[in-house]
């Protein structure tokens, strides 16, 4: 499996190809461009995160990987190793689609190890200004977003709980944006480099110049898309209710490193979880070698 495009912030030109891997693995990204150098997708890696959620080990860097961890969370995908040949992700089509539509053309595997869960005991709340991230016990994996950002978008609110597969169907294709106002002052910062109407809703005071949008909060889904993303930083599938209201990447993954700080706040656990509506199949997945 494999994709070519540009990344959002760099503009860099980037080949990404995702390999199968033993359970136990985890998500590994390799720079091909560096002698195979390998960054696990963990908490402890995590560099600075502002418009991106960017990996770093030994000053080598891996940026913007919240859309395809986070279409792996959403297909249950635990183990793999990816490839790429520069320091960003492909942005394509700017929602986690594209990464989803390479791994189920591949396929999946299920492994015999049981998957390893990190399961909510206590709650953990974190605050910056009106800025709030929490995370709560909880039998599945639920995520609550609220937004609220200037004119057009205004307030939106989105609610679902990922247990029940809804993840391929209501968040995969949400797109990243952006305001056109804001535009050149990212560019002046070095960021946004690769942006366009093809990978960006571009949203002008009067409305999106872009459209039309693929749901109608598209906004608040896509950050959904991105918070599950950034707590896949935590290394395994989250069982617990996620409570996010006008946060980005720098609070996601300050709730990851908040988490990984302080064990009493969850347990490992194999317990298979009570819902029988979760497709067995992705319980336990991986890809299979000969697809791949
Ligand atoms: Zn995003």
């Amino acid at each position: 499996m494999e994709c070519h495009g540009v990344g959002l912030h760099s503009g860099a030109p980037v080949n990404l190809r995702i390999l199968p891997a033993p359970a136990g693995t985890g998500i590994v990204f390799r720079r091909t461009d560096l002698d195979g150098f390998e960054i696990e997708a963990i908490g402890r890696n995590v560099a600075r995160v502002s418009y991106a959620t960017s990996l770093q080990k030994k000053g080598v860097l891996i940026s913007t990987t919240e859309h395809l961890l986070s279409a792996f969370i959403g297909l249950g995908l635990d183990n793999a190793i990816v490839e790429l040949d520069n320091l960003e992700l492909p942005i394509l089509d700017g929602s986690a689609k594209p990464f989803v539509d390479m791994v189920l053309a591949a396929g999946l595997r299920q492994q015999r190890r049981r998957r390893t869960y990190l399961r909510i005991l206590k709650e953990v709340e974190v605050r910056d200004g009106n800025k709030f991230i929490a995370a709560y016990p909880a039998s599945g994996y639920a995520v609550v977003y609220n937004i609220n950002f200037p004119q057009p978008i205004g307030a939106q609110s989105f609610e679902i709980d990922l247990s029940r597969d809804l993840y391929r169907k209501e968040l995969a294709a949400a797109r990243t944006f952006g305001f056109l106002r804001e535009a050149d002052a990212m560019r002046n910062m070095g960021l946004i480099r690769g942006a366009t109407e093809e990978n960006v809703i571009v949203i002008q005071d009067d409305g999106v110049k872009n459209g039309p949008l693929r749901y109608s909060d598209e906004f608040v889904r896509h950050k959904v898309l991105d918070l599950i993303g950034d707590l896949a930083l935590l290394g395994k599938q989250v069982i617990g209710r996620i409570v996010a209201d006008r946060a980005g990447h720098a609070m996601h993954t300050a709730l990851v490193s908040r988490l990984l700080r302080d064990h009493s706040l969850w347990e490992e656990t194999s317990d298979v979880l009570d819902d029988a509506e979760e497709e067995p199949a992705l319980r336990l997945a991986r890809l299979t070698p000969s697809e791949a």
